[in-house]
């Protein structure tokens, strides 16, 4: 997603108390110096507008939420709604995932949604994919031993080669379904991103991994 530039976002964000500037500074603190409290982590990376983020932590307030978007723009209509909702365990990163193994620690956060990722769809680009096994690398740095990724799609491609990479990886798939709508069980309470809502209105199914290191149960 890449909204039009608007004028004045990177001031609004600079200046935002739910984004939090410097992030690497936070890094082993984010518990204690950013959410004050001992709560697990959830993190969404590449969250867009934050919809799905900000109705998880109302949902969950014993969670504690980041949410990671690459574009000011984008970010900026995050923002515009937290001002609103004022949610205390919810914060925000202008970042590319890229560096993402700088801002959080060992054993820092135990779950990471990966919604609708942009597909890269050049094989030359397959690295910068966020299901790709240089991602996985990178979240296998942070992620509790047991923590999941879960991963949402409607992308068929970018779907088959992230399956293809969980292995490879050394990680194991723990649950996978080709259409998430009609399958009872993994759409058990599950919370719709502005992508899903907009994709399945076309009819187009959705598909749903989750993921786990091998060897963690
Ligand atoms: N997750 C939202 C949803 O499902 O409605 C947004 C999906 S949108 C297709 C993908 C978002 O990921 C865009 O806002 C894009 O800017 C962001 N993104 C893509 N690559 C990223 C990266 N490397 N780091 C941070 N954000 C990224």
């Amino acid at each position: 997603m890449r909204l039009r530039n608007i004028a004045g976002s990177r001031e609004v964000i600079a200046d935002s108390s739910f984004v939090v500037k410097d992030p690497e500074t936070k890094k082993g603190l984010w518990k204690k110096e950013v959410f004050g409290n001992d709560n697990d982590i959830h993190i969404e990376i590449g969250m867009g507008k934050g919809r799905f983020l900000m109705d998880m932590a109302a949902l969950h307030p014993d969670i504690n939420y980041v949410g990671i978007e690459k574009y000011s723009s984008v970010l900026l209509r995050a923002i515009q709604k937290q001002q609103q909702l004022l949610l205390p365990n919810v914060y925000f990163i202008r970042m590319d995932a890229e560096d993402i193994a700088e801002v959080f620690a060992k054993d820092e956060v135990s779950r990471i949604y990966l919604n609708f990722s942009d597909p890269w769809p050049k094989d030359r680009h397959a690295k910068r994919r966020l299901p790709s096994r240089q991602f996985l690398e990178r979240y296998d740095s942070f992620l509790i031993p047991d923590g999941h990724i879960e991963f949402k799609t409607d992308n068929r491609d970018l779907f088959n080669f992230a399956l293809e990479e969980v292995e490879p990886a050394g990680w194991m798939l723990d649950a996978v379904t080709y259409d998430l709508h009609n399958d009872e069980r993994m759409n058990a309470g599950n919370i719709m991103t502005e992508y899903e809502e907009r994709f399945s209105a076309t009819g187009n199914p959705i598909y749903k991994y989750i993921i786990s290191r091998k060897g963690s149960k």
